[in-house]
């Protein structure tokens, strides 16, 4: 298989539409987009736009879903319905995968990867559905009063999602919507909205109610803005840059939504000089190069000891060099292209300030050329010389861009690791137990890998702090976000 010959039964030519109320419609506005294969520079596909007033018509789909029928579900109907779905996804779950490489680039490697993950997610999220409950307390007023609480949907949710793996990360707020009784208005971002389009299918063919999840690919600006100041809707769950999480969480103040956000990261990744390197080497790479860098958490800045700092350099950039990038669709493929054009432009930028920075370009840093020049390929780029204080080292690159930085000990990591206004994700490679505890407790971060790292699953939380944003994803406090309690007095001698 390779793109001259794929073939999709999704990419049959046909208009991809809004999925509004349970009914597939054009934007209001007539207006479409084009989705291309950031392999190929290719249009795989036209999809609707959604505007402002598509998503008014899907708030108001979605709210009469959460008042309609849907609301007298109880917790083993849904926990039975997000089953069905974790079973119709898991046998369609090939061209799902392939979908995603089509149109967001990641290889087929990676994105079959994803079908543990996926189908995982709902039979968690279908578990949580039938463990929902509030709680009694003593109270001491004179008199006879019984105190509990109960717990509700909070009701019309907002998701905004990213285009760097749209498949999973809609799960972190469709999950939760369904195991709770909530609703959805999800807004997919326009490079990569079509598995977003396709899970929906498969969801309403194994039983999903019209109006419970809804979908409007659209641009951020008018479609996105407008979800996150709709007073319709209850939550918004975002995921996505730093800058534009701010603007959701002004908009959101509207009508005091709920809000969780993840948000950009520059997170650090320490090898001290007793790691097993055979095990650091290719882990620290691959937890900046996976998904061609594309990734909130990766560890973009590689803090490595001043004793094997040379060595380590060579072995990290010798480890990129051997890395396969290139066609997604063939197997032995590791690094797909970066998503676009835009994107292409914004990673080379940076690799020429690291040049006027002064670090030193160790390898990579070329756009690929040859049969891979219409897609946005980029090689893996290993940076020496990088000092924390540098741009590079700072902002968020989004490309598979490391900067290699020195230090002499322990406290020096920790305090150059914890330099960083984000607090996403964060690394140790020693085989210290107590060196590694002391590193993993002393970094402020929301997530943190021992001798691994981007190890994740939807029964695991995860969150970030600092500018990485707020909010639980993953795990049992996740759905207590989907849900608000009320206090109950209760008179009991009446
Ligand atoms: P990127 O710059 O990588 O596209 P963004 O954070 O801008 O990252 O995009 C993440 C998601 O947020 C996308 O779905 C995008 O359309 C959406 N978005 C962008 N701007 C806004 C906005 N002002 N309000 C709401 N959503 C937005």
């Amino acid at each position: 298989m390779t793109f001259s010959t794929v073939s999709h039964p999704f990419l049959d030519g046909k208009l991809k539409r809004l999925l509004i109320g349970g009914e597939w419609v054009e934007s209001l506005a007539q207006e479409t987009f084009d989705c291309l294969n950031p392999a190929t520079g290719k249009v795989i596909a036209k999809v609707s736009r959604g505007g402002a007033e598509d998503i008014d018509r899907a708030v108001k789909a979605a709210r009469e879903a959460f008042e309609g029928p849907w609301s007298q579900w109880k917790p083993f109907d849904r926990q039975a319905l997000m089953l069905k779905i974790a079973d119709h996804v898991e046998v369609n779950f090939d061209e799902l995968g392939l979908l995603e490489t089509l149109d967001m680039g990641a290889p087929v490697a990676r994105t079959s990867l994803f079908k543990r993950w996926l189908v995982q997610a709902f039979r968690y999220y279908a578990s949580q559905a039938v463990n929902i409950h509030g709680e009694t307390s003593e109270n001491s007023f004179p008199g006879s009063f019984m105190t509990y609480t109960v717990k509700d949907p909070v009701g019309v949710v907002g998701g905004i999602i990213p285009w760097n793996g749209p498949l999973l990360t809609q799960l972190w707020s469709i999950c939760p919507t369904l195991a709770t009784g909530c609703t959805l208005v999800l807004k997919p971002a326009e490079e990569a909205p079509l598995s977003c389009l396709r899970l929906a299918e498969l969801m309403m063919e194994a039983g999903l109610p019209p109006g419970v999840v809804n979908v409007v690919p659209g641009p951020g600006h008018t479609a996105g803005a407008a979800l996150a100041a709709h007073p319709g809707v209850d939550k918004i769950a975002f995921t996505g840059s730093t800058a534009t999480g701010r603007k959701i969480i002004e908009a959101s103040a509207i009508n005091m939504k709920r809000v969780a956000v993840e948000l950009g990261g520059k997170s650090p990744d320490i090898v001290f000089d007793d790691a097993n390197l055979d095990i650091a080497v290719p882990g620290a790479a691959m937890g900046c190069f996976a998904n061609t860098g594309q990734v909130c958490y990766s560890g973009t800045r590689l803090f490595v000891q001043r004793g094997i700092y040379d060595q380590f350099v060579e072995r990290i950039a010798a480890f990129g060099k051997t890395l396969k990038v290139g066609d997604s669709l063939n197997p032995q493929t590791q690094l797909g292209p970066l998503i676009s054009q835009a994107q292409l432009d914004r990673v080379q930028g940076y690799m020429n300030i690291a040049c006027d920075e002064g670090a030193e370009m160790v390898s990579g840093g070329r756009r690929l050329g040859g049969e891979l020049a219409d897609g946005y390929f980029v090689e893996p780029t290993v940076l020496a010389g990088v000092s924390n204080d540098m741009r590079i080292a700072r902002e968020e690159i989004f490309g598979p861009v490391l900067s290699v930085i020195p230090f002499d000990d322990e406290e020096e990591a920790i305090q150059l690791g914890n330099t960083t206004e984000y607090g996403l994700g964060g690394g140790v490679w020693s085989q210290n137990i107590g060196r590694a505890l002391r590193v993993s407790r002393a970094i402020r971060s929301g997530m943190f890998w021992v001798n691994c790292y981007s190890v994740t699953e939807p029964a695991i939380s995860s969150r970030g702090i600092k500018m990485s944003g707020y909010g639980e994803k993953g795990g049992r406090h996740h759905i207590e976000e989907y849900l608000y309690s009320k206090t109950v007095w209760l008179r009991t001698d009446v």
